[in-house]
């Protein structure tokens, strides 16, 4: 029988930084019980996140392993490698980067095959279900995991199996049918990954991916979702388990640079951000935060930015648009904003280390679009919610801490980024 070291787990994660950033979580809590680990993904993504793993790796962590790359090939510009990366490309590209994303079955079953010793056990991104055929032909066993919360997963598969999707319009109210609890809401804002024009081969393997796996795994933990794992495994026959918060792993580390740089390095010194707060009362400030991905229009960040200053409340703002758009920059820079509320703002252009700032004591509140990722953090570290959901599963991350959980309160927005109307873009 292999002993722990010699036991190997392979981690395919999708490449998007709130996917890879967990699934990074996942190999610590695995390497930190002896097996070896064993992350795979494209060269852009492992370049991001080498500075997490190899401090991991240096204490006898995880390995990351480069896939080859979506590209050219697939009608895709060079380097193009990641979720975030396709904002404000045309829709059309992420069909084009799935279709990439789903070729990368045949790197995967080469790299395995390389191996000396199968791996135990594949550990597969819900969103990777390309994985399951190479599991398949080479006999390793495969868990999928989900990243959005178990709430989310559930109210989708309600909506499915009790055939919602097919008779309500997009902005139609129901409730969700079969369901723990009261909860609202309509097609658009409960809307399952995949479950788009285009895609529909993508979503059907998801599908089958979730009803062959040998288990399910869930970034969450029971004393917040116990009811709606329960209620998944009874509904999908399968063995569950919560294995969150994962950024536990991350948060209890003793290493303030990799806990500043999850996912990427920060894009501004994390130990002045740490002396900024240690100046305020505890409870004091609020972050805010889109998280990797969405984008607030012009407009938003022009009334946000208002509604800040209005507030006359210490803030740090994450404002990652800050760094690749200059109307943006004028807003911050030209317009005086910064100047304007100094004394009491930290303003974060690009990339900010959150779990720096959501566990430093004067952190008070925060301003989040709930993505699952942001919404443990906050969970796990007792700081209350602002919500401000803009698409994906973030409605129903709102609905759990505002409605079950009791741990946030809404902004008031209602319906997703999407469907804003066009005079919500400018900034005038
Ligand atoms: N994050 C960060 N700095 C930032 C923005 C995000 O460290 O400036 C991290 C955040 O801590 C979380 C992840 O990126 O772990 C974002 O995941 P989430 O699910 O909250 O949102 P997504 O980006 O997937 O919409």
């Amino acid at each position: 029988m292999a002993t722990s070291s010699e036991l190997h787990f392979v981690l395919v994660p999708l490449a998007a930084q709130g996917h890879i950033i967990p699934m990074v979580d996942v190999a610590r809590l695995i390497a930190a019980r002896g097996p070896r680990v064993t992350i795979v993904t494209t060269p852009v993504n492992a370049a991001r996140n080498r500075a997490t793993v190899d401090g991991a790796r240096t204490a006898g962590l995880p390995s990351t392993s480069s896939s080859s790359a979506p590209g050219p090939q697939h009608g895709l510009p060079e380097g193009l490698e990641a979720i975030d990366q396709m904002i404000g490309h045309d829709p059309g590209m992420f069909i084009k980067f799935f279709h990439a994303i789903w070729d990368l079955a045949g790197p995967l079953e080469e790299y395995i095959r390389t191996l000396p010793r199968r791996p135990l056990c594949l550990v597969a991104d819900a969103s990777s279900p390309w994985t399951a055929p190479v599991c398949d032909r080479l006999g390793i066993s495969r868990l999928v995991i989900h990243f959005p919360s178990a709430y989310f997963q559930l109210a989708v598969h309600c909506l499915t199996a009790h055939g919602v999707y097919d008779r309500v319009d997009e902005m139609e109210p129901f409730e969700v049918p079969g369901f723990p609890v009261h909860a609202v809401g309509c097609k658009a804002t409960i809307r399952g990954f995949f479950q788009y024009p285009g895609v529909e081969k993508e979503q059907q393997d998801v599908l089958d991916a979730e009803a062959t796996a040998d288990g399910l795994l869930f970034n969450t933990f029971r004393g917040i979702e116990g009811t709606f794992l329960d209620a998944y495994a009874v509904a999908l026959g399968k063995k569950t388990w919560a294995v969150g918060p994962t950024c536990a792993s991350s948060i209890m580390v003793d290493d303030a640079d990799s806990k500043a740089g999850r996912g990427k390095s920060a894009d501004v010194d994390a130990g002045h951000i740490v002396s900024w707060l240690d100046a305020r009362p505890p409870a004091s400030v609020l972050y805010v935060s889109f998280g990797s991905i969405t984008q607030l229009t012009a407009k938003q960040l022009a009334e946000l930015a208002r509604g800040l200053e209005a507030s006359g409340r210490p803030f740090v703002w994450a404002i990652k648009e800050a760094k690749t758009d200059a109307a943006v920059r004028a807003l911050v820079d030209d317009e005086g904003f910064e100047a304007r509320v100094q004394d009491r703002a930290l303003l974060v252009r690009g990339w900010a280390p959150q779990v720096t700032i959501l566990s430093h004591p004067a952190a008070g509140g925060f301003l989040t679009h709930c993505g699952w990722n942001g919404t443990l953090e906050a969970l796990s570290l007792g700081v209350p919610a602002l919500t401000w959901p803009t698409n994906a599963d973030q409605f129903c991350s709102e609905k759990l801490l505002v409605d079950v959980l009791g741990v946030g309160v809404r902004s008031g927005v209602k319906i997703p980024a999407m469907y804003l109307p066009k005079e919500a873009e400018g900034f005038r």
